[in-house]
């Protein structure tokens, strides 16, 4: 049985304060739920709000992380960094790292690589299609291709600890959301494509969440599609009621 996951990603928002400040507001509020909630944090947020979150059920992500074990590579964090902290989860490839920082698919098959190999944080696993994709009809195989790409020589037990999300690019940060039947279809085809690499029972167990512009208004619809398995969420994720209005979709 897949639990649904809904991950907050807070981007480059929120100092500790702010932080801290969230987490005592959303631990009031999250109670019994079968659902599991995570924040992907800054960095520097992540070592309060594991200690703010502990005994919660409430987890702590990052949002990236390098995949050498250490080195000479200015202003990167490694996962022994990240396990030290105990964090549960680490974003991979999210589209605004692939824009704006140069995440190829390479480095996205390496980082997911190192985590499931070194590490039980679980991987969050971004891919998506731009609009110029989507309108040109070609955002199944442009997904696919990622998929094949990112879980290239990984096995079957490990592939079926990640968390995929589905975040079409002209759906993040704008408002404009897919529409369910979209999202659901897509990630359908993402556990189908799953399934080509590996077999049934692996992609059975593959969380697939939507994110794009997902907030309390549409959190119901998205994931009563039944390949959704959750929601990666930037902007109503700043929000601690808003963000628990979507746990409680
Ligand atoms: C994201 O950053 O992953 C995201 C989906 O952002 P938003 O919800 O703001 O579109």
């Amino acid at each position: 049985m897949r639990i649904p996951l809904i991950a907050g990603n807070w981007k480059m928002y929120k100092t500790t304060e702010e932080a801290l400040a969230f987490a005592k507001e959303l631990k009031t509020m999250y109670g019994d739920t079968d659902v599991k909630a995570a924040i992907c944090a800054p960095y520097t947020q992540l070592a309060a709000l594991v200690q703010a979150f502990s005994g919660s059920g409430i987890g702590v992500g990052a949002q990236n992380v390098h995949f050498e074990e250490e080195g000479a590579f200015t202003g990167e964090v490694s996962l022994n960094m990240l396990k030290e902290i105990g964090v549960d989860y680490c974003i991979v490839g999210h589209s605004e790292r692939r824009q704006y920082f140069g995440e190829t698919d390479e480095t996205v098959n390496l980082k997911l690589k190192k985590i499931l190999t070194d590490s039980e944080i679980t991987p969050i696993l971004c891919v998506g299609e731009d609009l110029a994709q989507r309108d040109a009809g070609i955002e199944q195989e442009v997904v696919c291709a990622q998929i094949e790409k990112a879980f290239a020589e990984i096995s079957a037990e490990d592939a079926a600890k990640v968390v995929v999300a589905y975040e079409p690019i002209w759906a993040i940060g704008t408002g404009r959301t897919a529409s369910p039947q979209q999202a659901g279809e897509m990630c359908a085809w993402i556990r189908k494509s799953i399934e080509g690499l590996y077999d049934v029972d692996t992609c059975d167990k593959v969380i697939i969440q939507y994110g794009g512009s997902v907030k309390p208004e549409n959190a119901t619809e998205i994931m009563d599609m039944d390949e959704i398995d959750g929601a990666l969420v930037g902007g109503a994720s700043l929000d601690s009621s808003k963000f628990m209005e979507i746990v409680n979709f």
